[in-house]
């Protein structure tokens, strides 16, 4: 049993196989490299195995059929092999194959040997079967071993039964061996070469597999920094944009605050201007009381003093206004009112406005809801303040014509329009009679009272409640300044 084994190990170990799978891949590997180098060696052999048909029709005429059929034969084998190996089938097939055309091909030649033993030219033949069959056609060493030992046991028994001279049997005998063990020699060293080809063939695939995969994990590793470094890239770039952002901001803010400086530096030199006027007039005429001639100069003198006093009040108030508004300490206080009784209040006081009464305008308003039902939700003061403001304004710059104001809602806003048939304001002064100090110039304005600053106020006011001002105006045609205060039925606010 022991010996059965040993003898099948060492068996194995004489065909050269690899102990692992390699040997499935081996044998791929051995036939890709070999199949045309085999399908060529089958189409040289097929001719010289014909051609040499020539030789036997010279040293062996008497077997000359015998000779030349088995040559079709063996021809014939062989290119059918030659036709075969474009088959996809034959790398299945094809060591076998190989090793029956070689055994074969060897038997043909054995058949003339023993029948011309003298004629030197078949021994010659067969040896160079022999050098076919370990080089040439890529039979693998064992079974060119195996095969070769067979034609050397045929060619004795042969040999005894067509009685060939056993000098000649013998003496071929040693040239055949001697002929194998050199082409066994070859085949051997051809396939250890190849397997360790193969080998290094694997080693390097498994290298390459290696490096492609490190690459790979390079190539990850450099996509994920290039990511990171794309994100490092535009975060920098958002940086920069914010901080160019914040840059503009600043440097408006500067401006801001540089025109804001000049703003108050001119609104200071304006006030002292102001107050002066009004107040040179009061201790101008304080002062010539003493010297009034008669009782009515003095009632003059008198209502001179009241109405510079007044208007230096008004000054006094739009200032104390203005610097609330500036110190951000205004604040807007709601509370639910009937607005009618607001709009009755405002006509009561501007219906007796010596202005109006003295250049007989008319003077008119209209509510937009009705009497028992126009309780709104505002401030009331602020509203108070802004409608004396505008209506003030109409009577102040309307000679002859009308005035008239109303308000309407719509969509919980309410919309004030304050309409007169005055001076108007030129087109491109419009847009900056809601600024501080500022006076729409047309030469209308002298000897009215004038500060520049109730729109700007009344603005300011609306801004904070919510809601806006604009104005539609022809000069010497008239004016028409429209406000809107949003949701003014609200019960709550935030
Ligand atoms: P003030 O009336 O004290 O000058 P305002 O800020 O109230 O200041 O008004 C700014 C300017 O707008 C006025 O100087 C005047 O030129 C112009 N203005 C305002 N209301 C009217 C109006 N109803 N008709 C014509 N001009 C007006």
């Amino acid at each position: 049993m022991i010996f059965w084994t040993e003898l099948i190990n060492k068996v194995k170990r004489l065909s050269l196989n690899f102990p692992d799978e390699r040997e499935i891949e081996y044998r791929e590997f051995y036939y890709v490299r070999s199949y045309k180098t085999t399908r060529f060696a089958y189409l040289i052999l097929s001719l010289l195995y014909a051609f040499f048909g020539y030789l036997d029709s010279v040293v062996a005429q008497q077997y000359f059929d015998l000779f030349i059929t088995i040559r079709i034969v063996i021809v014939a084998l062989l290119l059918s092999v030659f036709a075969y190996s474009y088959s996809r089938n034959f790398r299945y097939h094809w060591q076998t194959l190989i090793l029956i055309t070689y055994f074969l091909g060897a038997v043909g030649i054995i058949l003339m040997l023993v029948r011309m033993p003298e004629v030197v030219v078949y021994s010659s033949g067969l040896i160079l079967v022999f050098l076919a069959g370990s080089v040439l056609i890529k039979l693998r060493f064992l079974a060119f071993s195996i095969a070769s030992w067979l034609v050397i046991i045929l060619y004795i028994i042969a040999g005894f039964i067509f009685q060939v001279d056993y000098n000649i049997v013998l003496s071929n005998s040693f040239f055949f061996i001697g002929a194998i063990i050199i082409g066994m020699i070859a085949a051997y060293r051809t396939e250890v070469f190849n397997r360790s080809i193969f080998d290094l063939y694997l080693q390097i695939a498994k290298k390459n597999a290696q490096i492609e995969q490190a690459n790979r994990n390079l190539e990850e590793k450099v996509e994920v920094r290039t990511k990171l470094l794309n994100d490092r890239n535009r975060e920098l770039n958002d940086e920069v944009k914010h901080r160019a952002i914040v840059e503009k901001e600043l440097i408006a803010a500067k401006e801001r605050a540089e025109e804001s400086d000049k703003l108050k530096s001119a609104f200071l030199a304006n006030m002292s201007h102001e107050i002066r006027t009004p107040m040179n007039g009061i201790l101008g005429f304080a002062h010539l009381l003493h010297e009034a001639e008669s009782e009515e100069e003095f009632t003059e003198f008198v209502n001179t003093i009241i109405k510079s006093g007044e208007h230096l009040l008004n000054l006094i108030n739009d200032i104390i206004d203005l610097s609330k508004i500036e110190a951000g300490i205004l604040k807007i206080e709601e509370s639910k009112f009937e607005l009618n009784r607001l709009t009755e209040e405002i006509y009561d006081m501007f219906s007796v406005n010596k202005h109006i009464v003295e250049r007989n305008i008319q003077f008119s308003y209209k509510d937009g809801l009705p009497d028992d039902n126009c309780l709104i939700l505002t401030d009331r003061v602020r509203l108070k303040q802004i409608l004396i403001n505008v209506v003030n304004n109409a009577c102040k710059y309307t000679d002859h014509g009308s005035i008239e104001f109303c308000y309407k809602i719509e969509e919980d806003n309410l919309i004030f329009v304050v309409k007169d048939t005055g001076i108007g304001i030129p087109e491109d002064a419009q847009k900056h009679i809601f600024d501080r100090f500022m006076q729409a110039t047309n030469g209308k304005t002298s000897g009215r009272e004038s500060t520049g600053l109730g729109l700007s106020i009344t603005k300011t006011y609306l801004h904070l409640m919510g809601g806006n001002i604009s104005v539609k105006s022809e000069v010497n045609v008239g004016s028409e300044f429209t406000f809107v205060l949003p949701h003014i039925f609200e019960t709550q606010k935030t």
